[in-house]
């Protein structure tokens, strides 16, 4: 077993030889806690025979986790200057694939279909660049790929918002966006004390298994979505009124959407974040005949 890159000490040095410098820009806070990061790899389940895929490397803190777990690990980073940090700090492991890439340009059905053939079981693991946290999320669950979930580390205040249910205050569309395709339960609390920078916010990691099937199937998806943000759009407004708001329609618009509600069950005076998806699925299925197409 090699020595690991994220002790404080190893990654001072490693930061010393490169004359590395912190991006703020690109939310780099790098993992200085072994134990951390053995940990957020056992919420993984990953086997001999898993892929993980991974979204900034940094200075390969977490990927030689990975590698020592999985089958064969690829990781896509979008600084450059990390590429020959990682050449040198992973030289040990012949099971990782850096890809230079901004992830969310990046064609990761393709890159798994090349560097993992045969492979079945696959998760996305990562310490991601908070800025665009939401983004990468939903643009690798929109892109579905073959893959059982996610373990990843975020702002706590976003892990909450996404792992929320009906009722609390942090439920919202946020949180059907990716309810609605996984699974999602806050695996750990993080103290600002294991990274380097250390970053203002609380952080958490997140585990998100995708679902065999939906818990609702509806007729177009991207209304079921459309419906959900209107319905939050103002969070003390009752569901008709962020609905009247929130879609396009002629003078009838009131009407249909009460003749909607009714015909799901839902009392017009009640709040967005009362609705389960199941709820929002049969709503946006009953308003799609209406205001399915004038979006
Ligand atoms: N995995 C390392 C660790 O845990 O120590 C670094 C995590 S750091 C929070 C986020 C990493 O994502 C940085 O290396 C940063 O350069 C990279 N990054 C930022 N934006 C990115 C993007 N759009 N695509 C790919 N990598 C990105």
């Amino acid at each position: 077993m090699y020595k690991d890159i994220a002790t404080p000490v190893r990654t001072k040095e490693i930061l010393n030889k490169y004359g590395f410098s912190f991006k703020k820009s690109l939310g780099q806070n790098f993992l200085i806690d072994p134990n951390i990061l053995r940990n957020i790899v056992s919420h993984a389940d990953l086997t001999a025979n898993s892929g993980a895929i991974e979204v900034g490397p940094g200075i390969g803190a977490l990927t030689e986790h990975l590698a020592r777990a999985a089958k064969k690990v690829v990781s896509f980073e979008i600084d450059q200057r990390l590429l020959p940090v990682l050449e040198d700090t992973l030289s040990p492991y012949d099971n990782v694939k850096i890809i230079h890439s901004d992830i969310l340009k990046a064609d990761v059905i393709n890159v798994i279909a090349e560097e993992m053939p045969g492979i079945e079981d696959i998760m996305v693991v990562a310490n991601l660049p908070y800025y665009v946290t939401t983004p990468i999320l939903m643009k690798l669950l929109n892109d579905r790929l073959p893959i059982r979930g996610f373990v990843v580390m975020m702002q706590k205040e976003v892990a909450d918002r996404i792992s929320a249910k009906p009722g609390t205050k942090n439920y919202g569309s946020l949180s059907i966006a990716i309810q609605y395709y996984c699974t999602a339960e806050v695996a750990m609390i993080v103290p600002k004390t294991v990274f380097m920078p250390q970053p203002n916010v609380d952080s958490a990691v997140l585990r998100l298994i995708r679902h065999d099937k939906p818990p609702v199937t509806v007729i177009n998806e991207d209304f079921l979505f459309e419906v959900t943000r209107a319905s939050f759009a103002q969070r003390r407004k009752t569901i008709l009124n962020n609905l009247q708001a929130g879609l396009q329609g002629g003078k009838e618009k009131k009407e249909a959407i009460l003749a909607a509600l009714a015909s799901v069950g839902v009392e017009p005076a009640r709040r967005g974040e009362t609705l389960s998806i199941e709820e929002f699925g049969l709503l946006a299925d009953a308003l799609y005949p209406v205001f399915g197409n004038r979006q």
